[in-house]
C-alpha cells in the first residue's frame, strides 16, 4: 500500500471508525480530520481530535509503518512538535516528541475494507489509458459531471498559465501577445515552434507599423520566416521579395532559416505558406484584441477571423506551384480550433490577470457553443457512453485523460472516490 492511500483514507474518513482508541489504549475520536498539506511538514492541519478526556488541535501526520518516522527523521525536526496524532497502518514502534513526550497513534490495520484496496490497486495498477473504462455506466451522474467541469476548469486554468508566463516575456502587451497564440496555434503541432519563432522574428510592433500596408507586411512575415528566395518564377513572390529586401535593410532583420518549416506529411491546406498568408490577412483587423476579448457570439467571432488572404493562395499552397482554385480563407475547423485553444485561453489569462470571473464565464459559456473536437482521446470516450456535444464537453474529457487518468490521479477524482467507496452504483471491480 502507498502511503497516499492512507492520506486519501484518513481524509474521507474511509475506516472502521467504531470505538477507535489510541496505541497506548486511550479512547479517542477525530471531531475534525484537517486539512490535508501537499507541501512540506505534517500530512494534515487544524485536526480536532479528543484523546481520552482531553481535546486536542494540531497537525496529523501519517506513515505505512510507525518507524517511517525515525526514517524520515521527523525525531529531530520541529516542525512536527504539533503532530497531535500519528496515524499508520503497521504500529512497530512508539515516536516520542523532541521533548520527549509520546505521540498518540492510530493503527489503521484491520480497520480498512478489504474492497478499498483492491478497488485501488485494480485502478492504480490498470494498464489501460483510462483504468475505469469498464465501470462508467452512469456517465451523466453527479460524479462524472462534477468531475468533468473540474477537469475542464483545471484545462482552462493550466492553458491560462501558459499565457500568463508569456506575459511576463511580453511585459502584458496583449495584442502582442494574441499574435503569438494566433501564430501558434495555426502552426498547429508541425510548425507551431516555427510559427512563435516567426512572431518574434516579426516583433509585434513592425506588425503594427505595417497594419495598412498588406503587400509591405506579407513580405516582412514571408521574408523573416525565411521561404522568400531570389530565385522565385511567380510575379507576386518576387515582388515580396523585393520589397522584404527593402524592409530588411531597413530594420536590419534576420530572417530564419527555411529548414524550421516543415511540409511533408502535411496536408496542403496545413502547409506554413498559406497559415502565414492566413495569419497576415486576420493581423490586417484593426481591434482585433478588443473583439476578440469582447464578442460573446461565436458567429462573430469566425467572421472577424475568417480574413482572405491574398488571391495569389487562391491558386497555391506554396511559392511557385500552381494548383486548382479553391478558397485560401481558414476552414471553420480552424477558426473554431483558433478559438478553443487561442482566443479562450487567452480570455482565461486576461480575466485572471484582471481579476474577472464574469469574463471567465463568458469563456465557458463559448465553449458549449462551439461543436465539439473530434479526436482519439474523445472518440474513446464517446465509446464508452460519455457525451460530446460540444467543446465544453471535448474540452472537459480531454482534461480529464490527460490531467487525471494518465497521471492515474484517481484518488483526487470523484469518480475514483466513489468506485472505492462503492457509493456509485458502479459495478464491483474485479
Ligand atoms: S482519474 Fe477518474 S476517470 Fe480517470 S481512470 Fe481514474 S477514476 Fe477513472
Amino acid at each position: 500500500m502507498q502511503e497516499h492511500f492512507l492520506h486519501f483514507l484518513w481524509q474521507y474518513g474511509l475506516f472502521d471508525t467504531q470505538n477507535l482508541s489510541t496505541t497506548d489504549g486511550l479512547a479517542m475520536c477525530p471531531d475534525y480530520r484537517g486539512v490535508h498539506n501537499a507541501n512540506s511538514g505534517p500530512d494534515f492541519s487544524e485536526a480536532r481530535i479528543r484523546i481520552g478526556n482531553m481535546d486536542w488541535v494540531g497537525q496529523v501526520e501519517i506513515h505505512i509503518n510507525a518507524s517511517d518516522w525515525l526514517k524520515h527523521n521527523h525525531q529531530t525536526d520541529k516542525a512536527y512538535d504539533n503532530v497531535i496524532l500519528h496515524v499508520v497502518l503497521y504500529h512497530d514502534t512508539d515516536i516520542f516528541r523532541t521533548d520527549g513526550s509520546l505521540i498518540p497513534c492510530l493503527e489503521l490495520r484491520n480497520r480498512i475494507p478489504a474492497g478499498y484496496l483492491q478497488t485501488w490497486q485494480t485502478l492504480s495498477q490498470s494498464l489501460a489509458s483510462v483504468p475505469c473504462e469498464p465501470h462508467h455506466p452512469h456517465t451523466q451522474s453527479a460524479a462524472v459531471l462534477s468531475m468533468k467541469h473540474r477537469a475542464l476548469a483545471e484545462r482552462m486554468w493550466q492553458k491560462a498559465g501558459r499565457v500568463l508566463s508569456m506575459g511576463n516575456a511580453t511585459q502584458f502587451h496583449w495584442e502582442e501577445m494574441l499574435y503569438k497564440l494566433m501564430a501558434r496555434y495555426l502552426g498547429r503541432l508541425v510548425n507551431g515552434d516555427a510559427m512563435e519563432s516567426l512572431t518574434s522574428a516579426v516583433p509585434y510592433n513592425l506588425v503594427q507599423k505595417y497594419r495598412y500596408n498588406a503587400q509591405q507586411k506579407q513580405a516582412l512575415l514571408f521574408g523573416q520566416s525565411g521561404l522568400l528566395t531570389a530565385a522565385h518564377k511567380d510575379d507576386y513572390a518576387k515582388q515580396l521579395f523585393a520589397e522584404y529586401r527593402f524592409l530588411q535593410k531597413k530594420h536590419n532583420l534576420q530572417p530564419l532559416p527555411a529548414s524550421v518549416w516543415k511540409f511533408g506529411r502535411l496536408r496542403p491546406p496545413n502547409f506554413p505558406t498559406l497559415r502565414i498568408a492566413q495569419l497576415s490577412a486576420m493581423l490586417e483587423q484593426t481591434g482585433l484584441f478588443q473583439a476578440m476579448m469582447e464578442l460573446d457570439s461565436v458567429g462573430e467571432l469566425k467572421c472577424l477571423l475568417r480574413q482572405k488572404p491574398h488571391p495569389y493562395w487562391e491558386t497555391h499552397y506554396r511559392f511557385d506551384y500552381e494548383c486548382a482554385q479553391r478558397s485560401a480563407t481558414a476552414g471553420d475547423d480552424t477558426l473554431e480550433g483558433l478559438i478553443i485553444n487561442a482566443i479562450l485561453p487567452l480570455r482565461f489569462a486576461y480575466a485572471q490577470y484582471h481579476n474577472d470571473t464574469a469574463l471567465q464565464e463568458k469563456a465557458l459559456d463559448l465553449l458549449s457553443a462551439l461543436p465539439p473536437e473530434s479526436n482519439k482521446i474523445t472518440r474513446s470516450w464517446q465509446e464508452m457512453g460519455f457525451e460530446n456535444n460540444n467543446a465544453y464537453d471535448s474540452q472537459s474529457l480531454l482534461g480529464l485523460q490527460q490531467l487525471y487518468c494518465e497521471k492515474r490521479r484517481c484518488l483526487e477524482c470523484s469518480i475514483g472516490q466513489r468506485l472505492i467507496r462503492n457509493e456509485e452504483k458502479f459495478p464491483a471491480l474485479k
